[in-house]
């Protein structure tokens, strides 16, 4: 954050914003309008968009964005949001960004106020400047009353989540219904001739989400038991992959086949470093699928967060 901070400061200096250190949101108000300017992602902290508060009843038209974007270089993607435009800045210099968000800010209040765009609150559209409330990895212009509600709304949210039961048997056969629909797809894609490693993608992903549905929601004893559910399917599926093409090969019955598969290993008939070169990747890709899933279910937590930032309040 620290380096991100200095340049940040560079530019609320330029462009007469204030700058929140928790949030790293640049906002304030400019010909009545009300601005934001963030990075939609922290991870580039110097690639920004502009957005700002305001309402038109026919929405910007193709032509109308040439128009901006002729009218200031550093304009880029143009998208209208809620109540709001909002415009990603192109920099090629980090040196030269808190001149051109100023630019980039500038034009784009001009070319709204010329175009008949009103300040107004995002959520119930009231006329009037409103103050910058982050809402979850949003932030909106929104008035008191829309933030009173924003707030009651996501606790009882919050409470539903907390109060929601977990039940553990519906959740392993959630969890055992998706690791199926797993490992059908493991088979599926390996006799069809493809890696089959991208499926265990499928895998993790289904047999989380079914542990989340059916068990009502995702704890770390839910985790802990997906996980454990889609070790034991995966290694099943892929030995069912290899006992298939056994049972093809040799005209033997599948079952057969799969309980012949570790004595086809050991006679070198079925290439050692092949099968657990194989299983290994899917493996791989199974915790490529786990881990985002996971931190997504814990991350949700942190989507309801809403409150006032800045000092200024301007609502009118
Ligand atoms: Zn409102």
């Amino acid at each position: 954050m620290a380096a991100s901070t200095k340049l940040y400061e560079k530019i609320v200096a330029a462009t007469g914003l204030e700058l929140d250190i928790s949030t790293g949101l640049m906002q304030g108000v400019r010909n009545g309008y009300s601005v934001m300017v963030y990075a939609p992602d922290k991870q580039y902290p110097s690639s920004l968009q502009v957005a700002i508060a305001a309402k038109r009843n026919e929405p910007i038209t193709k032509e109308e964005i040439k128009e901006l974007r002729s009218n200031c270089k550093n304009v880029g993607k143009v998208i209208q949001g809620n109540n709001c435009l909002i415009v990603n800045i192109k920099a090629l210099l980090a040196n030269k960004l808190p001149e051109q968000v100023e630019q980039v800010t500038q034009t784009t209040v001009d070319f709204m106020a010329a175009r008949g765009w009103e300040p107004c609150c995002q959520m119930c559209q009231k006329d009037g400047t409103m103050p910058v409330a982050m809402v979850g990895n949003n932030y909106m212009s929104v008035c008191d009353d829309c933030l009173t509600n924003l707030q009651q709304n996501a606790h009882l949210e919050q409470q539903n989540i907390v109060s929601k039961k977990e039940s553990i048997v519906m959740g392993i056969v959630g969890a055992f219904l998706g690791s199926l629909l797993g490992a059908l797809c493991i088979i599926i894609v390996s006799q069809m001739g493809y890696v089959a490693a991208l499926s265990g993608l499928v895998m993790a992903i289904c047999t989380l989400k079914g542990y989340e549905m059916l068990g009502g929601k995702l704890t770390k004893k839910g985790i802990i038991i997906a996980i454990l559910i889609m070790i034991v399917m995966t290694y099943a599926a892929d030995r069912l992959d290899w006992a298939i093409v056994v049972a093809r090969e040799f005209e033997e019955d599948l079952f057969i086949s799969y309980q012949a598969i570790p004595a086809l290993i050991e006679a070198e008939i079925i290439e050692t470093a092949r099968y657990w070169g194989n299983l290994i990747l899917v493996y791989l890709f199974l915790a490529l699928g786990a881990v985002p899933t996971i931190l997504a279910a814990f991350r949700q937590k942190d989507l309801t967060e809403i409150r006032r930032i800045g000092n200024n309040s301007h609502s009118m």
